[in-house]
């Protein structure tokens, strides 16, 4: 079974939400699979409202505040997330952190207060170009990392990674399977650890990064990568919809 999570960044409205749902057709190979959509958080309730109900299809939020409430302005929280029926939360995203300085203390606040409501986090990792040329990729990812796992200490809950290059993020520039799988091995070994074994091989490593209908196979079919965590071409549900049925169906 394959994670194909689509992350709409600040696009669709409670009324493109439900506009995009309607033409959200689900096949036998796509239920096989475990579907994440993290709409913004205002289409929350209309994306439950539309899937909420189907089993294959659950819901996240993009952030939460590493607070459960109090003076924040602008912000959510992850019990108020939960409340609204997201599972899942994304923490760490690459634009939360060069576009909004989230710093990998933050980062390992958010992934202790996600856990602490009950919600599931996928937390997100990634080197710039000038990183990966310098020749950190390793130093860069596995630091974000072991900060986010710091955050899931006492939890003894599901989690999930992505390894989202920040250079293949809506640039159309997409890793190679090999530059995948290289570095998804780097982040199983830090997870090996950090959490054992067991709970290593069982945490989803997804790639993320310009996924497209048109190299997801290639992506999904290298080894460690358990899925894919999709931006711009999850906007379209026919495009999304087609990266999954581009997964290899379970054993
Ligand atoms: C993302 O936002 O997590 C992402 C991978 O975006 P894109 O697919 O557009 O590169």
């Amino acid at each position: 079974m394959a994670v194909i999570a689509g992350n709409w960044k600040m696009h669709h409205g409670p009324r493109e939400t439900e506009a995009y749902f309607e033409r959200f057709r689900l096949t036998d190979a796509v239920r096989s699979h475990r579907l994440i959509v993290f709409p913004p958080a205002v289409s929350l309730t209309a994306a439950v409202a539309c899937a909420g109900r189907d089993a294959a299809v659950r819901l996240g939020v993009q952030n939460v505040h590493w607070e459960d409430r109090g003076a924040f302005t602008g912000e959510i929280s992850a019990p108020m997330a939960r409340d609204a029926g997201a599972e899942y939360a994304l923490v760490g995203h690459s634009e939360r952190r060069h576009l909004f300085g989230e710093t990998d203390d933050q980062v390992a606040r958010k992934v202790e207060a996600v856990f602490r409501a009950g919600l599931t986090p996928l937390v997100c990792v990634g080197e710039t170009l000038e990183e990966r040329r310098a020749g950190r990729l390793e130093d860069v990812i596995l630091r974000q990392l072991r900060a986010a796992l710091y955050g899931a200490a006492g939890a003894d809950a599901p989690l999930l990674v992505a390894y989202e290059p920040v250079w293949a993020i809506g640039t159309g520039e997409t890793a190679t399977p090999r530059d995948a799988s290289h570095a998804h091995g780097l982040l199983r070994g830090a997870l090996v650890e950090a959490l054992g074994a067991e709970r290593a091989a069982g945490t989803p490593i997804l790639y993320g990064g310009s996924v497209k209908p048109e190299n997801a196979a290639e992506l999904l079919a290298a080894p460690d990568v358990d899925g894919v965590l999709v931006g711009g071409a999850s906007l379209d549900p026919g495009s999304f919809l087609a990266i999954a049925e581009a997964a290899p169906l379970p054993r």
